[in-house]
């Protein structure tokens, strides 16, 4: 049994049984059974099932946004929107199934067409971050294309998903289809990428562990889509909107406490506006809501654990704390959201995923200066360019080696636009067609002419 801790109490909210290897075995085998109908129901009827679930989500959302209040600590006004995420991906990939359309090619002696093949079961990982979203990118458009689902959802965050498998199932989902399998990572995760049905493992979690899933699924040359760690650049040109720049910051690091990939925790500030900046942050993250995640006001949370707290708190040993802002004592996983100035970029919270409340902020010269230090982690997830400079940002668009790019603006995540990052951030991209494409092979078949 794993109990489930309300990260602002540090409560026990809720207990859920491990699955065991013997029961991983049997749902796997249930879900290559169900894989030889669900490939076949017509597109069109697919297409109504998921429709049908996303209305249920719809219709529970407000259930499903206090249930993760409670599972993964997030602001309330947050995982309304995550749950209205769930809902909107699944009613995005719905229309999928009659557009996964081939393509026929011009040959000589006959005709040449491609068809997009569902792959089988495919095992979706999910990390603890953002429970509902990341699953919800993995079985939607996994199921819209013909494949069956087994999802293992964090240890620490497994409720939510668990309702949404029953959501699931009321819409008309058949056994085997989509089954949520709650339990250890060296356990059921491992197994879907030991066990030969499962076609596919889309894993979104630690580079660490995702580094070892890709060197698993090798061995069976099965498919592999890798979310990983990110650490991102926010870089503020001396000719940007500072005030929203600065304004906007906070958002982009403390979001979620900054339990976030795409959390952009190095600002790096061109030298001219440097402490005009900081002047301006200041006020923006003294002002930050942390408080009680169910209150309606609250604009931070917790984070997911005592021990992740710590983790975090390390890495402010030895650093120069320029300002934090305020945070509940406790009960519960507290961190208050710190601006750190970094004195090199080897220095090691400028360097290392911190996945907490903490950014570190660097000087910059010039273009080439900014780009260099952007382009300096082995990430490459996301980032953000802050210049009135048409010219300039589309060469920095092209420049800064990250797979989502925002200019003037924060924003990472559309469900019909692709996601992924480059470098030792992933490895394929979720969301949009690109997603769904992901979860079919290409067959191409000849048909001759000849008499
Ligand atoms: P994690 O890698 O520790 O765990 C992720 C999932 O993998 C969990 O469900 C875990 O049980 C499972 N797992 C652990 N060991 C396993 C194994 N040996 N085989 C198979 N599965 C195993 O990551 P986390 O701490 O839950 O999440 C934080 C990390 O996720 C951060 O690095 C963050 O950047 C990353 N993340 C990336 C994205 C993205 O889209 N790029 C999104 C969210 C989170």
């Amino acid at each position: 049994m794993t109990r489930v801790v309300d990260p602002a109490s540090g409560d026990v909210v809720g207990e859920v049984g491990e699955t065991g290897l013997g029961e991983v075995d049997a749902a796997i085998g249930r879900a290559a059974g169900a894989f030889e109908g669900w490939r076949l129901v017509a597109p069109g009827e697919r297409g109504r099932v998921l429709r049908r679930f996303a209305g249920l989500v719809d219709s529970h959302l407000e259930e499903l946004a206090q249930l993760e209040v409670r599972n993964a600590g997030h602001t309330i006004g947050n995982a309304r929107w995550e749950a209205g995420n769930v809902r909107d991906v699944l009613d995005y990939y719905a229309g999928a199934p009659e557009r996964l359309t081939g393509q026929q090619i011009p040959v000589p002696g006959g005709w040449d067409v491609t068809f997009h093949e569902p792959l089988g079961v495919v095992g979706v990982i999910v990390p603890w971050n953002f429970p509902m979203p990341i699953a919800a990118w993995g079985f939607a458009p996994a199921l819209a294309a013909g494949n069956t689902v087994v999802l293992k959802p964090a240890e620490l965050t497994p409720l939510t998903a668990l309702r949404l498998a029953e959501l699931g199932r009321e819409a008309g989902l058949p056994e085997g289809v989509f089954t949520v399998l709650p339990g250890r990572g060296d356990v059921v995760g491992e197994r879907f990428v030991t066990h030969p049905a499962v076609r596919k493992v889309c894993f979104t979690g630690s580079t660490e562990v995702g580094t070892r899933i890709m060197a698993g699924c090798a061995a069976q040359v099965k498919r592999v889509t890798l979310e990983l760690g990110g650490k991102s650049a926010n870089l503020v040109f001396a000719d940007a909107d500072l005030e929203k720049a600065a304004a906007t910051a906070p958002y982009a690091v403390f979001d979620n406490a900054g339990q976030d990939c795409c959390a952009r925790s190095r600002i790096l500030v061109q030298r001219p506006v440097y402490d005009r900046f900081l002047e301006l942050l200041e006020p923006a993250v003294r002002a930050l809501r942390v408080e009680n995640p169910a209150a309606e006001t609250a604009e931070m949370g917790p984070l997911i654990s005592a021990a992740h707290r710590d983790r975090v708190a390390g890495y402010l040993d030895g650093a120069t704390v320029a300002f934090t802002g305020t945070c509940p004592d406790g009960p519960g996983f507290w961190h208050a959201p710190t601006v750190l100035l970094a004195d090199s970029p080897a220095d090691r919270h400028w360097r290392e995923e911190i996945f907490g409340p903490v950014v570190s902020v660097l000087p910059f010269d010039d273009e080439a200066d900014a780009v260099r230090l952007a382009n300096d982690t082995e990430y490459g997830l996301s980032g953000s360019i802050w210049t009135r400079d048409v010219g300039r940002a589309l060469r920095l668009a092209r420049a800064v080696q990250a797979g989502n790019l925002s200019v003037n603006s924060h924003s990472s995540v559309r469900y019909w636009t692709p996601f992924g990052g480059m470098k030792r951030s992933g490895l394929g991209r979720e969301l949009g067609p690109d997603a769904l494409h992901a979860f079919t092979d290409v067959k191409n078949v000849f048909i001759s002419t000849e008499e």
